[in-house]
């Protein structure tokens, strides 16, 4: 059985995005996904907000045109039109950036394994010796290469995985277990942590070759029957056009309502008569908030996995960008000191208090279930505090909490300096 110091179910931009950190720290990982080839199945639209580009760095050619207009559409397309003098969103070419990061890892010594299902985990506690007596079939790390600290004889926690690829099972062990499998997290499940119960889907069309006349847009459309509890949008950045629904699963048919959006809406604002229809994409998005347990002694949660989306915009590219990073420190201090217990810093419990305003908005968005009641509050966002309200909504430089300078981790962070 090989073992590795982290194992990371998920190669979305989460599991990337931890993979490629912890790379650097010369830690032993391996990064597996179900998916053959990372550029298929995309399930995002892929728009960054402007501090996660201006606080990451991105691999040339990964990030679309920048996008400084939003134009808001009630139920009987009354609009309310914001534009900021900032670049607010860009289009994250996905499938390149995906490739990209997956680069980085491997060329850094992370083993991918593609087309490789996550079937289960056991716990495990084994007594290691300086001479790695327990560790039949194990290569031994190089000297220095390596978290593991051979100066003394302990009892290690261990997690036994069992991955199937094409018909067969691959049994592997690992110190710490990354679930980064998405908002219905298997590895969630088995590591007794909590699930996500509350998300809306979203469904897409991505187009290229549509004529974009003027600046770069972005369309959201209120509608509480083509997208109850949330949006239907339309966001062309020149490169690709983006047209999608989402909303609250019940009596709610993504692909039925983005037939009638894109027929009686989207046909008024873009022309793809000519252009090239190169995928769809869809899939279930968390917005009941970070999740309260989210890790424990024997692995921790990122991304969708862990709930960490912003309730109200439905956002999860920069809290997969952030929430990673801080998924890493925690997890190289937990190797570094041989101290499974490090785990538990990462706690769900210190995101949450900072949603509370976006649960609440969300929870008040959901109850717009009448098109005249959504009618009536686009009415109030036309007005002058109305408008100060939405523009906040989709051009404050906000989004996940900077969880580098909270009071209570900024003695774990300074310790490390995982760079960009
Ligand atoms: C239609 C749609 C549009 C969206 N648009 C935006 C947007 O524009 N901006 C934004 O900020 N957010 C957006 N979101 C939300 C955002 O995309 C997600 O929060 C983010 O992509 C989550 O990334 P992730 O890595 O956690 O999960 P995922 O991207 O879901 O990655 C999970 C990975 O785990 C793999 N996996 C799952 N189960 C297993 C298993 N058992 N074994 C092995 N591998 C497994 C999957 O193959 C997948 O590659 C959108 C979501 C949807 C659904």
């Amino acid at each position: 059985m090989k073992s590795f110091d982290v194992v990371i179910i998920g190669a979305g931009l989460a599991g990337l995005q931890c993979a490629r950190l912890l790379s650097r720290e010369k830690i032993r990982i391996l990064l597996v996904d179900r998916k053959k080839d990372l550029t298929k199945g995309i399930h995002t639209t892929g728009i960054f907000v402007r501090k996660t580009f201006e606080d990451f760095e991105f691999p040339p050619k990964t990030l679309g045109k920048a996008i400084s207009n939003v134009t808001l559409y009630s139920p009987k397309l009354k609009t309310l039109k914001l534009n900021s003098e900032n670049d607010e969103f860009r289009v994250g070419n996905m499938g390149l950036l995906y490739e990209s990061y997956l680069a980085e890892c491997i060329e850094n010594g992370v083993e991918f394994l593609n087309e490789a299902r996550y079937v289960t985990s056991t716990a495990a506690s084994n007594i290691s010796t300086a001479s790695g007596s327990d560790r039949a079939g194990e290569r031994d790390p190089e000297p220095g290469n390596s978290y593991q600290n051979p100066a003394a004889s302990r009892t290690d926690r261990w997690s036994v995985i069992d991955l199937e690829k094409q018909g067969e099972t691959i049994r592997v062990k690992t110190k710490v277990l990354i679930g980064a499998d998405g908002a219905r997290s298997r590895v969630a499940k088995d590591l007794e942590l909590d699930e996500n119960t509350e998300w809306i889907i979203g469904y897409e069309e991505v187009y290229q070759g549509v004529p974009l006349e003027g600046e770069p847009q972005l369309h959201c459309f209120l509608d509480a029957k083509l997208s109850p509890g949330y949006l239907a949008w339309i966001s062309n950045d020149g490169e690709e056009t983006h047209i999608g629904v989402g909303g609250y699963p019940s009596g709610f048919d993504p692909r039925k309502a983005y037939k009638v959006f894109k027929s009686s809406v989207a046909a008024n604002f873009v022309n793809i008569e000519n252009a090239e229809m190169k995928e769809t994409r869809g899939g279930r998005i968390p917005v009941g908030g970070v999740l309260k347990n989210i890790a424990n002694e024997r692995g921790l949660l990122i991304g969708d996995a862990a709930g960490a989306v912003s309730p109200l915009t439905a956002g999860g590219l920069d809290p997969c960008m952030r929430l990673s990073k801080f998924a890493a420190e925690v997890v190289c201090e937990r190797l570094r000191s041989d101290e499974a217990a490090v785990l538990n810093r990462y706690s769900g419990e210190m995101f949450r208090a900072k949603f509370t305003t976006r649960l609440l908005m969300r929870r008040i968005l959901k109850t717009f279930t009448y098109q005249s009641l959504l009618e009536m509050g686009f009415r109030f966002l036309r007005g002058e505090f109305g408008k100060k309200i939405a523009e906040k909504i989709f051009f404050r430089r906000a989004s996940f909490p900077d969880i580098e300078t909270d009071k209570t981790t900024r003695r774990l962070s300074a310790g490390h300096i995982l760079s960009r």
